[in-house]
């Protein structure tokens, strides 16, 4: 069973003051979550997280995540600028982009930030941007092909196709980028990779971590580069559906510190430093989007109609990814009714669920999307004109900030023409 992290009484009083649509995060599972992920990886000192700027850029919630000891990884000149306005500071930046502006390497290098370079013809690039090659600099790399982690009975526990991603170096442009950037002033060096997305097992990251230690070991042979970082990146998912069990992340540290002890250790290189930039797992749960019924109809499907829409959350619509649903104070009644949930966009797709059992669902009433505090809001898009809602954080003493206004229609006008 899914339960929301705030109640009804108090989404009663929340909505008083502030109108729906809203997206609520929480603060302590924010915290605690950070928390327990340092405590796994505590056996590697020099771990960081960089939290993925893009799945919740939000200056409130990245202040909490730097208190709790985490870097911020961005991807674009925004992303930095608001990382740099958040106080992160030099090496507390990742930088990993891909099909880069000049301008981006830039700013990442005036604040110091570490460059994940995308491309071996960004060496170059990189040089020709910014007039130097830093001394400490990343590589991302892609093995191509499929990668596929254990079988289940509904065949492969996960699976993702890096062969058709974008991003990413091959494994000969690899080391051709180390010899380059070795050539031209590098020192350290740092390797990453991101081979699948919300993965829903403890098995993913040591598995990550043992193909890209033992690439650090044979590049380290081949190269003579002195690999020091290895950033495990993102992918670590996050229960969207009740009959799936969360990840444990104490077993995840363990698992990748077994790797570690049988790989990196015996070959000498006990140093290296491991890095995370993870955004779903830190984000994802501790964030909803809490929406008011305002009309029913009855046509060949039974339709709830709310006031949030695809521009405040837009997965659903995009990827038909599931988001659990509850209705505030029914959370145990029957789920005996069957729903279309929807937004008001004239698409078809805006749709936040499809065919859904949920209780008995009456005008008035507070639905709570589950799992929106990562690439949720910071998806929204004015797609007809919609205005994309507010964000509100329940602090740990159970009070309420706003710490995003709603968009008005002056925001939505203020970068018209006027002819
Ligand atoms: C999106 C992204 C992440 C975060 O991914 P999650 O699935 O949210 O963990 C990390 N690194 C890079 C480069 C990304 O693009």
């Amino acid at each position: 069973m899914k339960r929301p992290f705030v109640t009804k009484a108090q989404l009663d009083k929340i909505a008083e003051t502030y109108p729906t649509p809203f997206h609520l995060y929480d603060e302590k599972g924010i915290r605690e979550n950070a928390r327990n992920l340092c405590r796994a990886f505590s056996w590697n000192p020099g771990f960081k997280e960089y939290f993925a700027v893009k799945a919740t850029p939000n200056p409130t919630i990245l202040k909490i995540l730097r208190e709790e000891g985490c870097g911020a990884d961005c991807s674009s000149l925004t992303e930095l600028m608001l990382a740099e306005k958040c106080g992160f500071q030099g090496s507390e930046i990742m930088f990993s982009s891909n099909n880069t502006l000049a301008e981006e390497y830039q700013l990442a290098d005036r604040l110091g930030a570490v460059i994940n370079l995308d491309d071996l013809t960004h060496v170059d690039f990189l040089e020709e941007s910014i007039g130097h090659i830093p001394e400490t600099i990343f590589c991302r790399y892609n093995p191509g092909g499929v990668f596929t982690l254990g079988e289940s009975k509904e065949g492969f526990q996960v699976m993702d196709t890096p062969g058709d991603a974008k991003y990413g170096m091959t494994r000969p442009q690899l080391a051709e980028a180390f010899r380059r950037l070795a050539a031209k002033g590098a020192k350290h060096f740092g390797i990453h990779a991101f081979l699948a997305s919300n993965t829903i097992s403890n098995d993913y990251y040591p598995a990550l971590a043992a193909i890209l230690f033992q690439l650090a070991v044979e590049l380290k042979s081949e190269t003579g580069c002195h690999i020091q970082y290895i950033n495990l990146s993102g992918g670590i998912g996050i229960p969207y559906r009740p009959d799936q069990e969360a990840n444990n992340i104490a077993v995840i540290g363990e698992g990748v510190r077994r790797s570690y002890e049988e790989i990196l250790v015996p070959a000498g290189m006990g140093d290296v430093r491991l890095c995370g930039e993870l955004g779903r797992f830190m984000l994802g749960p501790y964030g909803c989007l809490v929406t008011k019924v305002l009309h029913f109809k009855h046509i060949y499907k039974e339709y709830v109609g709310v006031d949030a829409c695809a521009a405040d959350l837009m997965r659903p619509a995009v990827y038909g990814a599931y988001h659990h649903i509850t209705v505030a104070g029914r959370e145990d009644a029957p789920h005996d009714h069957q729903y279309d949930v929807t937004g008001a966009l004239c698409e078809n797709c805006d749709k936040f669920a499809v065919d859904r059992m949920l209780p008995e669902i009456r005008r008035g009433d507070l639905l709570v999307i589950h799992d929106t505090g990562a690439h949720g809001h910071s998806m929204g898009y004015n797609y007809n004109g919609k205005l994309r809602s507010a964000e509100l954080l329940l602090r740990e003493d159970g009070s309420v900030r706003l710490i995003r206004r709603a968009e008005t229609p002056e925001d939505y006008f203020a970068t018209v023409i006027w002819s």
